[in-house]
């Protein structure tokens, strides 16, 4: 692990994938997200969430897209629990009426986000986006949603 790496997990509170991962390198933006430096090839970013997306997917965040929280905890940066999405997909999930909002509305059928969600235990989520013809993104933005859903109806 590289030292940038191992600087950055290490003020990170890391947990199992389902829970949050907060942010415990003490500063924080008016707004409440994780805040720290990162200064890549071309990239210079502030918000610790951001950072931890790229230093999860190796690569830069596409431009024009946000990096949204499934899980509504701004100071969470468990890449699980983060997607690149766009300003509209802020306002299409009421579920999450947050900064970000889970996503667009679901494509998949119920069996599919079932077995999507018993697959999700126990397979890479790159693996299964394959299965289902789909991103990584997708696997990560429907399985965890679902979880936090059943979470709260049970
Ligand atoms: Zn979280």
């Amino acid at each position: 692990m590289s030292y940038e790496l191992k600087s950055f997990w290490d003020k990170v509170d890391i947990k199992s994938t389902d829970e949050c991962w907060e942010w415990n390198g003490g500063l924080h933006t008016k707004d409440g997200y994780g805040e720290t430096k990162y200064v890549g090839n071309n990239i210079y970013e502030k918000l610790a969430h951001r950072i931890a997306w790229i230093l999860h997917h190796q690569k830069e965040i596409p431009k024009g897209l946000l990096i949204c929280h499934t899980c509504n905890n701004k100071r969470c940066v468990n890449p699980s629990h983060l997607y690149a999405g766009t300003h509209g997909d802020n306002n299409v999930d009421t579920f999450n009426a947050g900064h970000c909002g889970s996503g667009r509305p679901l494509k998949f059928k119920e069996g599919e986000l079932w077995l999507m969600q018993r697959m999700r235990d126990k397979i890479p989520a790159r693996i299964i986006a394959k299965c289902f013809k789909t991103t990584i993104l997708t696997i990560y933005r429907n399985t965890v949603s679902n979880k936090i859903r059943q979470r709260q109806l049970s």
